[in-house]
């Protein structure tokens, strides 16, 4: 089986050609500038077919046409017809509280996504964008929705309510969505099995830390999120790369005051110029990060250390939450692959029952087991993989 995955942004398209029961990618890429010059990459088998290759692309339509002409290009394509895609799956970032796992589309579908806009408005209408260029170019094509909110409509209402005024829940639906759920519910369902739990998850606690450029901790209990730090959008939790994570609301009525700012340029400062970009002045990048810290940065240390500092009472707060944990997952870019990242982040954890073995936790960007044989709390990593959850979700559905 063929699925094709698709992760629309508002002047970019990802996509990956996937066979939903093994994972294996046949094509890859991904389609940039679109609305502007418009650049192209496809990769076969992860080596580079065709890179920034400009092709006019005035809307996402184009862009799809770029991307099935590639897939079946006599020279360099992995498939004979478009027939031979049998679905296509796309990633949508705001379901609200309405989906609470994937769908169809159809224009009902199309609709509940368009009533979410005001709660994603830079990535809902891309989605849409992104879902109806492939209806023009590839009517009648079974397409599915998957939602990053979807997984976090477990949570119990404590854990998603805002100690505001009511009425901004019941009438405005101001509440904690979450979201990198199609990751959290892949490491889920990988971390169940590595304790032999999928067939029975009931009484199992695992925290997965999904620490990236955009980061969030998901508390899931058996095998269903609890709760998750992120919140009404991704500006919320930890801090993150550019983002702040849970500040002081009065910090914005300060800083507005202060400096004429208004909420625009305030909003653009809390995503754009903090997290350990706005403490260190170095990066946003935990490798840059981390050169510059060996040198002597103090700033870069501190962002780093606010980061660990911040990940750790997360993990504490989630066993809490859910009265002790089983396993600890690290996934995403940091997760996967920052070994001394992972181990200043457990530093202190031991009262947990967790224990890191160092040796075993020298690995980077596959499945490993990385506590001691005597730690009550298994420590994980697991890559994650949100096109393989997709692309499974699209196969289910389209069938
Ligand atoms: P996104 O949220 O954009 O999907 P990723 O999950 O790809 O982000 O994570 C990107 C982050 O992972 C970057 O900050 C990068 O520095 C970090 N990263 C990648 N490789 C390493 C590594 N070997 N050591 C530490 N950090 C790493």
């Amino acid at each position: 089986m063929n699925i094709l995955v698709i992760n629309a942004g508002s002047s970019s398209l990802k996509y990956q050609l996937m066979d939903p029961d093994t994972g294996a990618v046949s094509a890859k890429g991904l389609c940039e500038r679109i609305g502007i010059d418009g650049k192209f990459t496809y990769k076969v088998d992860g080596k580079t077919v065709i890179d920034a290759e400009p092709i006019a692309m005035p809307t996402h339509a184009e862009a799809i046409e770029a991307v099935l002409a590639a897939l079946v290009n006599a020279k360099h394509g992995v498939i004979g017809s478009m027939d031979e895609i049998d679905a296509v799956g796309h990633r949508v970032l705001h379901g609200g509280a309405k989906f609470t796992k994937s769908c169809l589309v159809d224009e009902a579908c199309k609709q509940a996504i368009r009533e979410c806009i005001p709660l994603g408005p830079l990535h809902n209408p891309a989605n849409l964008i992104g879902i109806e260029a492939c209806e023009k170019v590839m009517p009648g094509k079974p397409q599915v929705a998957v939602f990053d909110t979807a997984f976090h409509m477990t949570m119990p209402a404590e854990a998603y309510i805002y100690a505001l005024p009511y009425e901004y829940y019941e009438k405005d639906q101001v509440r904690r969505y979450g979201f990198h759920g199609t990751s959290h519910r892949y490491i889920a369902e990988r971390a169940l099995a590595l304790l032999g739990r999928e067939k029975n998850p009931e009484g199992t606690k695992i925290i997965n830390c999904h620490l990236g450029n955009g980061s969030s901790l998901c508390a899931i209990k058996d095998g269903k999120c609890v709760d998750t730090t992120m919140g009404l959008g991704p500006l919320a939790g930890i801090p993150m790369g550019t983002r702040c994570g849970d500040i002081d609301g009065t910090i914005i009525e300060y800083l507005m005051s202060r400096y004429g700012y208004d909420i625009k340029e305030m909003m653009n400062i809390l995503n754009k110029k903090s997290g350990v970009l706005g403490i260190s002045g170095v990066s946003s990048d935990f490798r840059d990060l981390e050169a510059a810290e060996q040198s002597g940065n103090e700033r870069a240390k501190l962002a780093l250390d606010k980061f660990f500092y911040e990940t750790r009472k997360a993990i504490g707060a989630y066993a809490a939450a859910m009265g002790g944990v089983d396993a600890i997952v690290f996934t995403a870019g940091v997760g996967e692959n920052g070994v001394a990242n992972r181990a200043r982040v457990m530093k202190g954890l031991e009262y947990l029952g967790a224990k890191l073995d160092p040796e075993r936790n020298n690995t980077r960007g596959k499945e490993a087991l990385i506590s001691t044989d005597d730690s009550t709390v298994k420590v994980f990593v697991i890559p994650t993989n949100e096109e393989l959850m997709i692309a499974k979700d699209t196969a289910a559905l389209a069938k």
